[in-house]
């Protein structure tokens, strides 16, 4: 009888795959997930949006967005750079915020000369370049409040843990197609009421060709 011989490598490769194959959670569990592409836009307080749209006044929906609760406004601005270039027909999000903040991507920056301006966690403005803000109304001058988003990913509980991950965490997105792009900083922003849904810039967006691509995966 011809005896088989199996390598010690070769023991440990086939427990590999079936641990692998047993932990891997079934292709049903896998949530939905939603890549999109922020245009530049702005976020309002109360006192600012009563300063340029008026006493009172009340954002309008536009659009509703992907995110339950948060919607593209009828609302714009105009924003005005350090060396008084422009950005018109800037789109508001609604619904209002405690702080205002404008995300831009790093081609609008520059077209407002702006060398750079930091990337941030939406919320996260302390220290960043301001600008003017223009509204029908009135002007506001924001002393703070320009980022440009960090890529994010938005999960509920049931999606950090099919990824097990937490908030905060950073995962990486693989873009694949022709430009073929894979981003190493995706930060978690854990909420119980979101849905899953990866947000980029229109920069980031149109380097991997986003729009063209049907090849995606999150990874932990
Ligand atoms: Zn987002």
């Amino acid at each position: 009888m011809a005896a088989v011989t199996i390598t010690r490598e070769e023991v440990e490769q086939l427990v590999r795959r079936i641990v692998r194959e047993r932990t891997r959670p079934s292709a049903s569990a896998l949530p939905t997930l939603l890549v999109e592409a922020s245009a530049r836009h702005a976020h309002l307080c109360r006192a600012d949006m009563d300063t340029l749209f008026g006493e009172g006044s009340e954002l309008t929906v536009f659009k509703d967005l992907y995110q339950p609760g948060n919607f593209a406004a009828k609302e714009t601005l105009t924003l005005i750079g350090p060396r008084s270039r422009l950005i018109s027909n800037l789109r508001i999000l609604g619904p209002l915020r405690k702080e205002s903040q404008v995300e831009l991507a790093f081609t609008d920056a520059i077209s407002l000369g702006f060398n750079d301006i930091p990337i941030r966690i939406s919320g996260d403005t302390e220290g960043t370049p301001g600008c003017l803000l223009m509204g029908p109304k009135g002007v506001v001058e924001l002393k703070q409040g320009l980022i440009r988003a960090a890529i994010h990913v938005h999960m509920n509980p049931a999606g950090a843990e099919y990824f097990g991950v937490k908030h905060k965490d950073v995962m990486r997105l693989r873009v694949g197609g022709a430009a073929g792009v894979t981003f190493d900083r995706v930060t978690v922003r854990m909420d119980p009421t979101v849905r899953l849904n990866v947000h980029m810039d229109t920069d980031e967006a149109n380097a991997c060709g986003l729009h063209y691509t049907k090849e995606i995966e999150l990874m932990k």
